[in-house]
């Protein structure tokens, strides 16, 4: 169901941004950034980025009902 939210994972290194899908996150164990660097994508980590893409999807869905 979040298969198509995009997170932002920051490089260790620099500090830059990688957006990336959670679908993308399934199939891939790591990032590399420009600057050398490599994002390690373990379970925990995109457990938690799962578990932020969903508050963030759920205060979408309250600022639509509120506006509704
Ligand atoms: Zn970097």
């Amino acid at each position: 169901m979040f298969e198509n939210a995009t997170l932002d994972l920051p490089c260790p290194g620099c500090g830059k941004k990688h957006p990336r899908t959670v679908a993308w996150l399934k199939a891939h164990t790591e990032i590399a950034c420009d600057c050398g660097a490599k994002i390690e994508l373990d379970s925990a980590n995109l457990h938690r980025g799962m578990a932020e893409a969903e508050r963030k999807l759920k205060a979408f869905t309250k600022k639509i009902t509120i506006k509704l």
